[in-house]
């Protein structure tokens, strides 16, 4: 990729704020040539990576060489964009919401500091894997059990702070950070929580600060460079039971929410429950061309014959319960009961004890996979995939309302239908995946249109989206306007106390700093 230079900078004061740079980190670790900018471009970028560009990355390896850079990118007024591993695929990998943003990229800072088997929490680096993680718990066979996402390619830490979500008990993943150590927007260095005391013992077990508490305000932000991180880990159970419910028609998932979410909501069921629609099965039968050889989506009488041959249900519930042996066989007699109440059929039940293998590919029980980021592959040529993601309240008319809206407005689209709803506890975090291929101008003209009417719409009906791609940050922060936009306002104010240079992941959710607001308009898809 060519180089584009940050807004304001010319050639000349950007190769020096290289050089100074290469002083702090060495010469091999600031890397500027056009195929090190391609590997941080947006490979599942909606259209052109090339909108999207970096104009190089820098990778330190400790805290005190990114406090150094931080310091040096307020001199030379160069943007920062910091990723952990920058695998947000589908949000834009590790390319920077500013063109000409320089990747900080934290990947070799990537120290397990700790591991408590005793109080189950690990004390992390950005750098860290959920791969690492997991063979380093199984290394030493400790009694800890991680919640990954879908795709697990990334980093531990990177996907709590894009607020990623998991399908095991601990599957809100920002919720479990606790104590942070940051690299404030001046180069300041500050540990959050009880941290914030020299040596205290207690900094990544108790979640909140003497006066305000500032860990969440570190993520989905652009107020500091996290160096490090507590996470609580689940506590590995004794036993675990799946139950999988095939569920036969699409407006089921009404009376499904209505069974699970108060079940959930009072601790019978403790995990996040996934439920995606068929074709969350299909992607990873083939491609789409295997099952439907015409453009445009999937017509409404193929997806039936297609549910009666591969015996699917349009929705499915693989529910997982965690725990001891007994507890479980207690709290599955209530569930099937209270789904009995709906569906005739017996789930399918598969038991799990500690000492047996665990399902490589199986999310529910923390075991990292790639396996389904093959979604990209269902349209065939470069494939894609991007997520519409609203939050509605865990009850039939809501995700009723939701999955009509988006459904209708995705098929006068002509794309083929992938939701999920996660149950997340009062509520259920809608993933509508869509998926391209990237070198089809007109596929990525509809996608285009199809999620800015998503996201007006869903705005419209009062719901909005927790993560998006950096093409939409400006669109989707636009949605929260209670007030006159007063979380944007608030936002900017700090941003501006915080880093009056603007050095810090510019443009990120849709907060600009005064240095750079006049870029809003730029890079918007
Ligand atoms: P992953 O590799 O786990 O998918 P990324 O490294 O791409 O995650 O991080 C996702 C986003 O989170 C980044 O684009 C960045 O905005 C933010 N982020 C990641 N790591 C940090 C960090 N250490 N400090 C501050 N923000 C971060």
């Amino acid at each position: 990729m060519k180089l584009v230079l940050p807004p304001r900078l010319g050639p000349r004061a950007f190769d020096t704020a290289l050089s100074a740079f290469a002083g702090v980190v060495g010469k091999d670790w600031v890397l500027s040539s056009d195929a090190d900018r391609d590997a941080y471009a947006d490979i599942y970028a909606p259209g052109p990576a090339e909108q999207w560009p970096a104009s190089a990355a820098v990778a330190p390896a400790s805290v005190k060489e990114v406090q150094a850079i931080v310091r040096l990118a307020n001199e030379h007024k160069v943007p920062l964009w910091p990723v952990s591993r920058g695998k947000n695929l589908g949000y834009g990998t590790a390319a920077p919401r500013m063109a000409g943003s320089v990747v900080l990229d934290l990947g070799r800072m990537n120290r397990i500091i700790d591991i408590d088997p005793k109080l189950a929490y690990c004390v992390l680096e950005p750098g860290v894997s959920f791969f690492d993680l997991h063979e380093a718990i199984a290394r030493e066979n400790l009694p800890l059990w991680l919640s990954v996402p879908g795709n697990a390619w990334g980093s531990v830490l990177g996907n709590a702070f894009e607020h990623g979500i998991g399908y095991t008990p601990y599957g809100l993943h920002a919720r479990n950070l606790c104590g942070f150590e940051v690299v404030l927007p001046d180069g300041d260095l500050v540990r959050t929580g009880m941290g914030a005391m020299t040596g205290n013992h207690a900094w990544h077990l108790h979640p909140l600060s003497y006066g305000p508490t500032f860990d969440l305000a570190f993520t989905q932000s652009s107020l500091g460079v996290v160096t490090r991180a507590g996470l609580w880990l689940q506590p590995a159970p004794a036993a675990s039971l799946e139950l999988v419910f095939d569920i036969p028609h699409e407006d089921d998932i009404g009376w499904v929410i209505d069974t699970i979410a108060p079940l959930k909501i009072s601790g019978t069921i403790d995990q996040n429950v996934f439920i995606p629609s068929w074709l969350g099965k299909m992607v990873l039968k083939g491609q789409r061309r295997d099952f439907w050889d015409k453009p445009g989506a999937i017509p409404d009488w193929r997806v039936k014959e297609l549910l009666a041959q591969y015996k699917l249900g349009y929705w499915q519930v693989a529910l997982r319960l965690y725990g001891e042996d007994s507890v479980i066989r207690a709290k599955a007699d209530i569930v099937r009961a209270a789904m009995a109440r709906n569906l005739a059929a017996p789930p399918a039940e598969h038991w799990w004890h500690s000492g047996d293998e665990r399902n490589a590919i199986d999310t529910t029980m923390g075991v990292p996979s790639a396996v389904p980021l093959q979604m990209s592959d269902w349209v065939g040529g470069r494939g894609a995939h991007m997520g519409f993601s609203p939050v509605v309240p865990a009850t039939s008319e809501h995700v009723m309302g939701q999955l009509k809206r988006s459904r209708a407005i995705i098929a006068a689209h002509d794309v083929d239908f992938y939701a999920s709803f996660t149950i997340g506890g009062r509520f259920a975090t809608n993933i509508n995946m869509l998926m391209f291929d990237r070198d089809q101008p007109e596929q990525i003209a509809n996608m285009k249109s199809l999620f800015n009417a998503l996201i007006g719409e869903t705005a419209k009906a009062g719901y909005g989206e927790y993560r998006t791609h950096l093409g939409w940050m400006d669109t989707v922060m636009d949605t929260y306007d209670f007030n006159g936009h007063a979380l944007r306002r608030l936002n900017e104010r700090i941003k501006d106390a915080l880093d009056p240079n603007g050095v810090l992941s510019p443009g990120k959710q849709g907060v600009w700093p005064a240095a750079w607001r006049d870029q809003a308009k730029e890079g918007r898809a």
